[in-house]
């Protein structure tokens, strides 16, 4: 049973004078990743959070707490905590209590973020340490190799006692450094990309293209239920649903079929970035990693990219496949990725596409299409959807 659960963030604390700023938006994070928990009294101080419960958690929701709050951007570890008050009695009492069923060595730490505390925090770690040595027959202290470490934090309103720190997902706040567009294809790798920007504080506007009728219902459906996994870690997503078969269709009859996925993933930046304009996002996020298909040769990533105005991030284009798969399976997008789907880009596509296509190359065949009328229609008839991971 815990009454309290403490959150430390690291990195937010380097931004100086922004660092209120992340804080803040940290807290609300926080907050609406929570909301379905019922009540609790949530008090922001420097460099930590803490949550208070009445009453206290039992195992099985703190569980789920725990579990939710390590999808919170900006949390760097957190611990279920008991608070009692900050005098020496009552911490002594408390560490006690907690450590009665333990076997085995611990060490106790204390930091005192009350300096007025008429204790030094060395002071505490040996009368606390001392009470809880004296209780349990069972322990014995190890400075340098515990089994146990017993923190102790001592504040103006409170002392806080955990056995136990859990990492969090680290990174910075969702919404702190803006917007992006992140592109879905139902593959393994743009959701880890999309996460991956999200990580750095970026909120993600998913957008996926999709070749209906050429391509099953089931690629969209699984798309969204892609969008709805990563959606976790930001909430209340939004997805666009733009249809591509026409210009696929177009692009099929009217150029040479070498250039073809390059020809297609031009239009998609272009789309995606009159999407940015309107959402406010300062850049487009793919999950391209060099050389792993055709269309990522350096040479195709530079004529894909040189359509757009707004930088284009490929956080993944220096990573290997298999770290891929990790980072997919650490987030749960994995499992989802792999089930089979219709690639709206392997529609039409021949066997020997072009490996070094040039920009000049691929304006020249655009030069046959009517490029803004294909974007302008295809805007049209999008669909935007929310995305909500709780429901
Ligand atoms: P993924 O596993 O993400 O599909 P991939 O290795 O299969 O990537 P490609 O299919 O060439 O590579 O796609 C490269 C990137 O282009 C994708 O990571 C994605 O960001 C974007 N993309 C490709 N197809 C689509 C699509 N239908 N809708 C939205 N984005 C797409
Ligand atoms: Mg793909």
């Amino acid at each position: 049973m815990a009454n309290a659960i403490i959150i430390h963030t690291d990195e937010i604390a380097l931004k100086g004078g922004n660092r209120a700023f992340f804080e803040r938006l940290l807290v609300e994070n926080i907050k609406s990743r929570l909301v379905n928990f019922g009540d609790f009294d949530l008090k922001r101080r420097k460099g930590s959070v803490v949550i208070r419960f009445q009453p206290e958690l039992d195992q099985s929701k703190a569980g789920k707490i725990v579990t939710a709050l390590k999808t919170v951007f900006g949390i760097a570890h957190l611990s279920l905590t008991h608070e009692c008050s900050s005098n020496l009695t009552a911490i002594k009492e408390m560490a006690v209590k907690l450590t009665a069923d333990l076997t085995g060595t611990f060490r106790l730490t204390c930091k005192r973020g009350e300096k007025r505390f008429p204790h030094s925090s060395m002071e505490v770690a040996r009368q606390v340490g001392g009470a809880v040595l004296a209780a349990n027959r069972n322990l014995k202290v190890d400075l340098h190799q515990p089994d146990q470490t017993v923190f102790v934090e001592i504040n103006v309103d409170g002392t806080f006692i955990s056995l136990a720190r859990e990492p969090g997902p680290g990174g910075l706040p969702i919404g702190s450094t803006g917007k992006v567009v992140a592109l879905l294809s139902g593959g393994i790798d743009s959701p880890v990309a999309a996460y991956q920007m999200m990580r750095r504080g970026a909120r993600a506007i998913f957008v996926h293209f999709h070749s209906y009728p050429y391509v099953g219902q089931e690629s969209i459906e699984k798309v969204k239920r892609l969008a709805k996994i990563i959606d976790q870690y930001q909430l209340q997503s939004k997805l666009y649903l733009v249809p591509f078969a026409d210009i696929q269709r177009e692009i099929t009859a009217k150029t040479d079929g070498a250039l073809r996925v390059v020809l297609y993933r031009r239009f998609m930046l272009r789309i995606a970035e009159v999407l940015a304009k309107r959402e406010g996002a300062l850049g487009i996020v793919t999950g391209d990693s060099l050389g792993q298909v055709a269309s990522q040769t350096l040479e195709n990533l530079y004529t894909v990219g040189s359509v757009l105005n707004l930088p284009l991030y490929r956080p993944l284009v220096g990573t290997d496949k298999r770290e891929i798969v990790k980072a997919a399976q650490k987030i749960s997008s994995y499992e989802t990725s792999i089930e089979p789907h219709d690639d709206c880009c392997t529609l039409f596509v021949p066997d020997h596409p072009e490996l070094r296509a040039t920009p000049e190359q691929a304006s020249a065949a655009e030069t046959k299409l009517d490029v803004t009328g294909l974007i302008t229609e295809a805007l049209q008839h999008l669909e935007v959807m929310k995305i909500n991971a709780e429901s």
